[in-house]
């Protein structure tokens, strides 16, 4: 299957010259998302894995069913304010302002082996900041799994060492 054929590239959003990949039109079809979850699950099959980690929102929905097709728990990683129990949080820069994610103290176990899931791998601002919560844990990153790579904004040079996997690369 092309994944990409079940891309929507939309021109000028959220920005002037941003084209955009809207992975809305993947998930509504039942075979496309399946077979996206499962080629994933095929790329990371040779991880030592206990757990899936993944930062709002679109992370959730590739890093839950992930997670459930791999029999590991998960791991919602949440825009500061919106976890319930005591967290740790770090902030990062977004093209305009800043930005907080947070994680709950208690989810991780030092020494715990981490994937990290989400929709799609840009400058890897979002992803080295998950990066950073969970190693405040003690967690140790096993792998960072996307549907989509922007390989020209070079994110994975903000993942040395870590193992990425994606399906799609533009
Ligand atoms: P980064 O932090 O620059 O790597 O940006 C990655 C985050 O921005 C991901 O969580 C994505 O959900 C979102 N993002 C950036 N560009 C796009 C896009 O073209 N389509 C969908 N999401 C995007």
């Amino acid at each position: 299957m092309d994944f990409k054929d079940y891309i929507r590239v939309i021109p000028d959003f959220p920005q002037p010259g941003v084209l955009f990949k809207d992975i809305t039109t993947l998930l509504k079809d039942a075979k496309a998302y399946r077979a996206a979850i499962d080629t994933l699950k095929d790329q990371v099959s040779a991880m030592d894995i206990d757990l899936i980690a993944g930062p709002e929102a679109r992370g959730f929905v590739v890093g839950a069913p992930l997670a459930l097709s791999l029999g590991k728990g998960f791991i919602p990683i949440r825009k500061s304010g919106k976890l319930p129990g005591e967290t740790v949080e770090a902030s990062y820069d977004l093209e305009y302002g800043k930005d907080r994610l947070s994680i709950h103290k208690d989810s991780i176990q030092p020494g715990q082996k981490i994937l990290i899931a989400d929709d799609l791998l840009a400058t890897g601002g979002t992803i080295a900041t998950t990066i950073n919560l969970i190693q405040q844990l003690g967690g140790q990153i096993v792998g960072a799994a996307f549907l989509i790579e922007l390989s020209y904004l070079n994110g994975r040079e903000k993942l040395p060492g870590i193992e990425v996997v994606s399906l799609m690369t533009y």
